[in-house]
């Protein structure tokens, strides 16, 4: 058994109170939520004992480092109206699945290369009934030359998938011009962003702000990097799958 058992499989009174608590110190009021995270968490306990889906064993753990960890965008405002992003490398679904549960507004693409990942999004997205939340299974340097993907979204979010000279390539090509990308990084960026510049003037990107945040019940700190599309991507990126990572731009 990977996660603590609790009667019915969704979050006990402890989680609930976390989550409340950690919410609020996010400026966030989820007591309207609390079901669909219950339900989320059940399902990821049920979901983890199939399959490999997260490292994170505990209720504390899921609340604060995949629930709370994941709305830390929200202080961001970049999420009024009926914006399309793409959660790029979601994994368990984060932070797409709880930005989709708290902004419904939102039509969110939760991507992953991992079929089985992709399999357990469906599931989740089914049984939480959630409308406009869509699992896309397939790799960033594939589906963003793909005309349906390429310069389509506005936002673009990713947590945990690559070193910021990586992912920038893999993420600006979704990216329309005037769209943000916003990497969910830990505490020590300052390495990743020094050479950053000269990957963004090949992809058409600019950075345009470093957040530094606490996560609630955790003395970890937190960075948003958030990037702004300026001009087209040019053809060329993302190249091959693989090369991205490989043999980054900066
Ligand atoms: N964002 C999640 C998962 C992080 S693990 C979280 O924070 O919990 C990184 C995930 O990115 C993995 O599931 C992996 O399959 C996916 N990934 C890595 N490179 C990718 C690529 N090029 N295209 C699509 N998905 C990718």
């Amino acid at each position: 058994m990977r996660f603590h058992v609790k009667q019915g499989g969704g979050l006990s009174e402890e989680g609930r109170a976390l989550l409340l608590e950690g919410g609020r110190a996010l400026g966030l009021d989820l007591r309207p939520q609390l079901e669909r995270f219950s339900a989320l968490y059940a399902l990821l306990r049920e979901g983890s004992q199939r399959t490999n889906l997260t490292a994170l064993r505990t209720e504390r753990e899921v609340v604060a480092k995949h629930f709370l960890d994941s709305l830390t965008l929200l202080v961001l405002p970049l999420w009024e109206g009926p914006l399309r992003v793409l959660d790029l490398g979601t994994g368990a679904g984060f932070p797409g699945l709880p930005l989709k549960i708290v902004r419904p507004e939102l039509e969110v693409v939760l991507l992953d290369a991992t079929r089985k990942k992709v399999a357990f999004l469906q599931e989740a997205v089914k049984a939480l009934g959630l409308q406009g939340a869509y699992p896309l299974w397939g790799r960033a340097e594939e589906l963003a030359h793909r005309p349906e993907h390429r310069e389509a979204y506005h936002r673009v979010v990713a947590r945990a998938v690559a070193p910021l000279c990586t992912l920038c390539e893999l993420s600006l090509p979704f990216l329309r011009v005037g769209g943000r990308m916003v990497a969910q990084k830990g505490p020590r960026v300052t390495e990743e962003l020094e050479p950053l510049p000269r990957a963004l003037g090949l992809l058409g990107g600019s950075l345009e702000e470093v957040r530094s945040l606490h996560l609630p019940f955790l003395e970890e700190g937190r960075t948003l990097v958030v990037l702004g599309k300026v001009a087209p991507t040019p053809r060329t990126y993302p190249r091959r799958p693989g090369v991205p990572g490989k043999k980054p731009l900066c």
